[in-house]
């Protein structure tokens, strides 16, 4: 570990001085693509019982849309039926929510409550690692279609 850390350019702290958990580190994880321990680094940051997932982005969540809930419906954050005149946003995925359940719920995490698909972060980590990890997944299933082709 010692040398990986010399290698990134790493020196031990002198007296004093207070270790650096913030962006320099992650950011030199980030631009030298070692995205295992860039995970690693974000999970410990994000670490607040085992969810790693940052918020959704402010944004993203302002410009869900708002749609008319049916009142036979139920919200799956509070388990409430939906009034009528109750503020509903819908995630990407198509699951309704209260305004204010899916909007608490989502600083906390970015994913669906019931589905768990994910919305766009303001991380610049979790999201270099997303990408990562849907190239890894794209080159896997690359893979696997060309041996189907060559072996079928
Ligand atoms: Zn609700
Ligand atoms: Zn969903």
């Amino acid at each position: 570990m010692a040398d990986y850390f010399s290698e990134l350019g790493f020196r031990p702290l002198g007296e004093g001085e207070v270790p650096d958990h913030g962006a320099h580190l992650l950011r030199l994880l980030r631009d030298s693509g070692n995205y295992d321990l860039l995970e690693m680094f974000v999970r410990l940051r994000n670490d607040d019982g085992g969810n790693s997932a940052p918020a959704a982005s402010e944004k993203v969540v302002q410009e869900l849309p708002l749609v008319q809930p049916l009142p036979k419906e139920q919200c799956s954050v509070c388990l409430k039926n939906y009034d009528e005149d109750d503020p509903c946003r819908m995630m990407p995925c198509k699951h309704k929510f209260h305004q204010n359940c899916i909007f608490t719920w989502l600083k906390q995490t970015n994913s669906c409550p019931i589905c768990r698909k994910e919305l766009p972060t303001d991380d610049p980590d979790y999201e270099a690692i997303k990408k990562h990890k849907e190239r890894e997944d794209e080159r896997k299933q690359q893979l696997e279609s060309l041996h189907n082709s060559m072996f079928s």
